[in-house]
Order: C-alpha cells, then structure tokens, then sequence
C-alpha cells in the first residue's frame, strides 16, 4: 500500500460520525436532514425514487467504454449508509425502497450506491441494519468478511460496472470466525472442523488475529476490528482499478465495525 492511499484511508476511517439525529434520513437519495417524525416521513416518500445519473463520469472513468458512472459521491454514499444505521439502531427503521414500484424499478437494471463486504454471520445483514432496501447494496458475504479472488472480483463488478462509490469492510461484535480462528492459532482448534475447509477461512482470519496487541482487554474485539481493517487495505492493496479511483477520490474505501448489542455500526481505525 502506497503512501497515499493509506493515508487517505485512515483519513476517512478516523472521520468522526457525529451523532446523527433520530430522524435523519436519507433514503433513496432524495431528501436529505428531514426532521419530520417517521409516519410523515413514510406518507410523503417518493413512490419510486429514481436517482439522478450523474451528468458526466468521473475522469478515470471515462476511458472504460463499460464503466458505470458513480451512483453518489463516496461521501453521500457513506451519509446515507451512516443515517440508515442510525434509523435502525433508534428503532425508527424506514425500509426504503423495499416495495412492489421499487422491485419494478431495479428489474430494469441496477446502480447500488454502496458496496458491502459482511460476515454471513445471521445477525449482521447490512440492508437491515443500514436501512436500506432493493437495488440500494451491493452485499458480498463471507464468514468472517474475508477477500479471496472471488469476493475481491465480486467488490470490482460493484465499483467498476454497476457505480458503487464506497466500499466498507464491516466486522461484528463476537463473530464466531474471528474467535474460531483465535482458537485455533492457539492450538484449540475444534476437531468437528477436521476435514472442512474452516482452516483455509481461518489463514485468512489469521493476520488479524496475529496483529492484535498481547495484553488488549478484549483480544476478540481487537482482533474483530483489525480483520475489518485488514480485508479494507487487502481489496486497496489488490485492485488497481480500484486504488486508481481511490487514488481520484471518485471511490472509498472504509473499515468497521458493527455492535450487535446496540445496532451501531462504528468506523474503525487500521
Ligand atoms: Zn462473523
């Protein structure tokens, strides 16, 4: 990873979040900063809220007869991810865009605004917890959020053909692959997973988990949010493409973590 790439990531993943009020909403890129209680939020939505295209491709972009133009800006991408959280997390959830016009909308095509790569882990599903809907994340879900050549290709078709400006590496809280692989790298790996394909899973857990300080107060949680760090600096550090646009500003790509206690979704540092 060059100079400047890493320097722009731990840039964006110590941007502070500020507390987002509890009825900020950004749903469908369409309003913005609304204040209005969920029910006359929910009256007055856009049926099918088309996006508008962007009027001209970002420059590194142009060459690329195929490439989509960017959906957003990385940084609306990331607003609205952060206010959709901040909906679920309060309870005051909206499920944009998660209707019979808006299944008809993206039958025609897709432009996802942002690209998540999550644990499968049955309680981190992004389009809930960033209250989102049809058409809106490009999701690649793998225990342990980890990128091998078909996850990193996955996040490329994201970015390069579909748009996508913004990428986050989201952990969780106690992810049982994270712990499965801390286990093992001690020498209590599990004898059920003899003859699986868990240990090929766990090398790649397997840096995280080496990287985090002796003596952290919760070596789980460290290690949870350094695997997240990990997998962000892998997809930057593997993809030309897609350093080549972080490079231009036109992509970012971000590290975090998800609460399962509190629904918050947390950036974290490498
Ligand atoms: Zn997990």
């Amino acid at each position: 990873m060059t100079d400047l790439p890493r320097r722009r990531l731990i840039t964006l993943l110590g941007a502070g979040l500020a507390a987002v009020p509890a009825y900020a909403l950004a749903e469908g890129g369409v309003v913005h900063g609304d204040a209005s209680p969920p029910s006359v939020r929910r009256a007055r939505r856009p049926r099918a809220a088309a996006k508008p295209a962007a009027a001209t491709p970002a420059p590194e972009t142009a060459p690329h007869a195929h490439a989509a133009p960017p959906s957003v800006s990385p940084d609306e991408a990331m607003d609205r991810l952060m206010r959709g959280n901040a909906r679920f997390a309060e309870g005051y959830g909206a499920h944009p865009n998660s209707g019979a016009p808006r299944r008809v909308e993206v039958a025609a095509g897709q432009r996802p605004f942002a690209t998540i790569l999550a644990c499968a882990d049955s309680r981190a599903a992004p389009e809930l917890i960033f209250d989102q809907g049809l058409g809106d994340l490009f999701v690649v879900r793998v225990a342990g959020n980890v990128v091998d050549d078909a996850v990193l290709a996955s996040i490329e078709y994201s970015v390069i053909h579909l748009g996508s400006t913004l990428i986050m590496a989201l952990g969780h809280e106690r992810c049982g692959a994270v712990k499965a692989t801390i286990e093992a790298l001690a020498g209590r790996g599990d004898p059920a997973d003899r003859d699986t394909k868990i240990g090929a899973l766990a090398a790649l857990i397997a840096p995280a988990v080496r990287a985090t300080p002796p003596g952290a107060p919760d070596p789980l949680d460290a290690a949870v949010s350094l695997n997240a760090a990990h997998a962000a600096g892998e997809i930057l550090a593997r993809s030309p493409p897609l350093r080549t646009r972080v490079v231009a500003g036109s992509l970012k790509i971000v590290a975090a973590r998800y609460d399962l206690d509190d629904g918050r979704v947390t950036p974290t540092r490498a």
